[in-house]
């Protein structure tokens, strides 16, 4: 039953085949059978009890169904947010339960999920019996990121904990770790969906991205989701979309572009291998598959970092222990007592783009750098916007440069180098605020998912969904298997120990 799509599962509660409550007890179940994986830092049992007591009321009156912070920070440990965000009140109205909140790098800042004050994510891949029969090292030693920086989100769809997952994607941070963790993850035209509630890293490229294990299921979220929010005066009325994704779509009508650009620098060969066979099937089935030029895109993580340390600069200056969250015990003034929070609140990822941002928007720097970004971006736009000018419908790219690293590889580099590095795909489109969805087809030879991104126009996300259904139907991707329950607990007590003392 955890293993269905939203769709199969939602035609379960209706048919009375399942109750809301009972598959609430199930999720709950396997969040906790997985905790090791560390996808979770809370779990809300009781309230999701609550709310899928009231969805199964709902049920039996007849009334319909519809087809949920700490941001890993000390900075806000213990904080509970007065109001839900506009995306997930618009879920909890359908009758969605919350089973809760996941993990993720401090404040969205990472590529990793290892940077979060709960500490890292693992990969749910890297515990199925392909993995492990590679690795000489036990469980505990050998694991894979999830990539971020909304990994818990991932491994949780991933793992059959939730069937949807909510992250914020300003340079990548759905599609990312939802390629490396083998689940769909959609990030929206800027503007589609409501940003209130949402804590802003960049808010001029945030939007809410959308995890699933079917195309199908994040495009019936996406219209859940999607359209005017009074509390947001960026959202944008939603086009009319029919109800659901067209089954049967004929591929011949698209044009295909492969951004020559992309072949980048540690882009692995799996990866590459997988890259061509998708562009080939296109190719074969009648679509029309062409390579196209986006010049900028070699300064486009550059480019990013300047704008969103810039923008972190300005959005961090809230937490100052004043108003809320963390407050430090030094009080010899309001300067040393601002420093003090700060300094015990923020990891130093989070600080040193504060400090960055400060530098880049000093008055003889402005130009020199913030300016000059602006100006690179809207280049950067222009790229994709001539190359959709020229006929093409969709791109399709890798989402990243390889599979999930090992936790002990990844954490060598700095958290800046590993997210210019991890980035260079999925970055561009948050810059030119472009729909753009990570579909997973393979796994590569170490048993570790490989997704590719499709790039579509602005507010044509229906389109970028319906050609992306038409991928996830050919490529066959296959069902996750965990290993042994013997396993599970062993791993989940020494996890335990370490981890989820922070928490508490
Ligand atoms: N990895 C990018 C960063 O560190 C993207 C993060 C995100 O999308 N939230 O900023």
């Amino acid at each position: 039953m955890l293993g269905m799509s939203i769709r199969e599962v939602s035609q379960a509660l209706r048919d009375g085949r399942v109750s809301a409550t009972e598959l609430c007890r199930k999720c709950i179940n396997q969040i906790q059978r997985t905790l090791y994986l560390n996808a979770f830092i809370t779990i809300t049992e009781e309230t999701a009890m609550e709310q899928a007591q009231r969805t199964d009321n709902r049920l039996r009156t007849g009334k319909p169904l519809g087809p949920l912070t700490t941001c890993a920070s000390s900075m806000l440990k213990g904080y509970v947010p007065p109001f839900n965000a506009t995306v997930v009140q618009k879920l909890l109205d359908q009758g969605a339960v919350l089973v809760g909140k996941t993990n993720l790098d401090e404040f969205a800042m990472g590529a990793g999920s290892t940077d979060g004050v709960f500490g890292p994510v693992r990969n749910p891949w890297s515990y199925t019996s392909l993995y492990r029969e590679q690795s000489t090292e036990d469980p505990d030693s050998d694991w894979a990121i999830t990539g971020g920086s909304s990994g818990g989100s991932a491994a949780a769809v991933a793992s059959l904990s939730s069937f949807l997952a909510l992250g914020s994607d300003t340079g990548g941070s759905t599609r990312n770790p939802g390629s490396l963790c083998g689940v769909v993850a959609l990030k929206p035209t800027y503007s589609l969906l409501s940003r209130h509630g949402l804590i802003p890293l960049v808010n001029s490229m945030d939007v809410p991205g959308i995890m699933t294990r079917s195309v199908h299921d994040a495009a019936t979220v996406l219209r859940i989701l999607q359209g005017r929010d009074e509390r947001d005066s960026t959202t944008v009325q939603a086009p009319s979309t029919p109800p659901s994704l067209p089954e049967h779509f004929d591929i011949r009508d698209i044009c295909v572009g492969i951004p020559k650009e992309y072949h980048a620098p540690g882009l692995s060969k799996d990866t590459l291998a997988q890259w061509s066979r998708v562009a080939d099937m296109f190719e074969q089935a009648g679509a029309r598959v062409q390579e196209v030029s986006l010049p900028h895109t070699q300064h486009s993580i550059v480019c990013y970092h300047v704008l969103c340390c810039c923008e972190v600069a300005s959005n961090m200056a809230c937490f100052d222990g004043l108003e809320y969250g963390h407050c430090s015990k030094v009080d010899s003034s309001t300067d040393a007592m601002y420093a003090t929070t700060r300094h015990e609140g923020f990891n130093s990822v989070v600080r040193r783009r504060i400090l960055s941002g400060n530098y880049f928007l000093l008055k003889s720097n402005y130009k020199r750098y913030f300016v000059k970004a602006q100006q690179m971006r809207r280049l950067i736009a222009e790229d994709f916007k001539n190359v959709f000018r020229s006929g093409i419908d969709v791109l399709l790219t890798p989402t990243t440069l390889s599979d999930a690293a090992r936790y002990s590889d990844f954490i060598q580099e700095d958290n800046q180098t590993r997210s210019a590095q991890e980035d260079v795909f999925t970055q561009p489109v948050n810059m030119a605020g472009l729909p753009a969805v990570t579909v997973p087809t393979a796994l590569s030879h170490r048993g570790l998912p490989i997704g590719l991104q499709l790039i579509g126009q602005t507010l044509q996300d229906w389109k970028l969904l319906t050609v992306a259904q038409w991928m996830e139907q050919k490529v066959n991707f296959p069902i996750i298997h965990l290993h042994g329950e013997s396993n599970e607990r062993e791993l989940n007590r020494s996890v335990r120990e370490r981890t989820h003392t922070i928490g508490s």
